[in-house]
């Protein structure tokens, strides 16, 4: 349920709203709006009955809102949700190109790939530490220590950096280290870890599940939101159909549905979506096309010898002029990026 104030509703006439509502054990968010301010109503609302909040002072209308997620709802929350991560802004007018490997192997493969991001115009520096890997006998990750050379990495390439964290320690040691901590499709129902994501203050990104509807992702943002945590940023990257040909089908109309449905930024990553390198760039181009507010991309200095996902990784050449195509599609779009800006 949303309480819609008139417009230019007077904060007295607000406070009541809260007031009432708190006092029937249910929860207010706020939405204030340049003219018009929405109060998001969770909790049980048949409680809200017997209280004809409609006859309350400066209350236009009541509007239920039937899906079970609410803080991630756009009804909830109209204007589109700008996330702030050290001085880039996810979700507002620049693109932001999330990029680096898979997995972060050495502190040497770390550096020349945060260099070649950084170069390239892209903001934020990705790499694993905690690889939730297929196969047990695969490359798992650095853990902790991969995690401190990413923190050296941003520091030293003036980069945010994100990393994926997979239990509970995870999200303990990145804490210490990362500027947004990214939870996997493998862990995207995972309720446990997105509760205790969103117990911390950093940013969320959320990919979504190898075989999740768009009802199911945004649920499990909810998930984050519920506890406190309002930064989740989503991530389409592709899911399980019939067709081969593709590691995932790349859902790039997720992005148009998440941007009716939600107000949370929307990202998407083509190197997963796609599982092969020579589809990537086109997909992102489809993906900005799309209106994704930004791009995650992986790349490795030398993809033959990855230690992971290389057959989907970009070399440094690919990936520059990949940005070049994106500064130009983003103008396009009315957004900016990198050097553009
Ligand atoms: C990743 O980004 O490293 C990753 C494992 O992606 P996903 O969770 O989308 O498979
Ligand atoms: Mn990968």
């Amino acid at each position: 349920m949303i309480i819609v104030m008139k417009p230019r509703a007077k904060e007295e006439s607000i406070k009541a709203i809260i007031r009432l509502l708190e006092d029937t054990g249910l929860t207010a968010h706020l939405s204030e709006g340049k003219e018009v301010t929405i109060i998001g109503v969770v909790g049980d609302k048949k409680k809200l009955l017997e209280k004809n909040v409609e006859l309350f002072e400066d209350v236009d209308k009541l509007i239920p809102v039937t899906e079970s997620y609410k803080l991630s709802n756009k009804k909830f929350h109209p204007a589109p949700s700008v996330i702030k991560v050290k001085d880039i802004e996810i979700g507002g007018k620049e693109l932001v190109i999330m990029a680096g490997p898979c997995a972060v192997e050495s502190k040497e493969q770390l550096f020349e790939s945060a260099k070649i991001v950084k170069e390239s115009g892209a903001q934020i520096l990705r790499g694993g530490a905690y690889k939730p890997r297929t196969s047990p006998y695969s490359f798992q990750g650095l853990e902790e220590e991969g995690l401190k050379l990413m923190a050296q990495a941003g520091q030293e390439f003036g980069l945010a950096i994100v990393s994926e964290v997979t239990s509970f320690k995870a999200i303990e040691a990145a804490e210490k280290y990362v500027d947004i901590l990214q939870i996997g499709a493998r862990n995207m129902q995972n309720f446990e870890l997105l509760k205790e994501a969103g117990k911390t203050k950093l940013p969320v990104l959320l990919k979504r599940g190898l075989a999740s509807t768009i009802d199911e992702w945004l649920n499990a943002a909810e998930y984050i939101m519920s506890e406190g945590n309002p930064n989740v940023i989503l991530c389409e990257r592709g899911i399980r159909t019939f067709e081969t040909a593709t590691r995932n089908t790349l859902d790039i109309s997720a992005v148009a549905v998440c941007k009716l449905k939600t107000h949370l930024p929307v990202i998407v990553d083509p190197s997963h979506g796609t599982g092969q390198w020579e589809y990537v760039s086109p997909m992102a181009r489809a993906a900005v096309s799309a209106g994704a507010d930004g791009l995650m991309i992986e790349v490795h200095p030398r993809p033959e010898i990855a230690l992971s996902d290389g057959p989907q990784s970009l070399n440094p050449k690919k990936f520059a002029a990949l940005c070049k195509e994106i500064e130009v599609l983003a103008s396009i779009m009315g957004r900016g990026f990198g050097r553009d800006i």
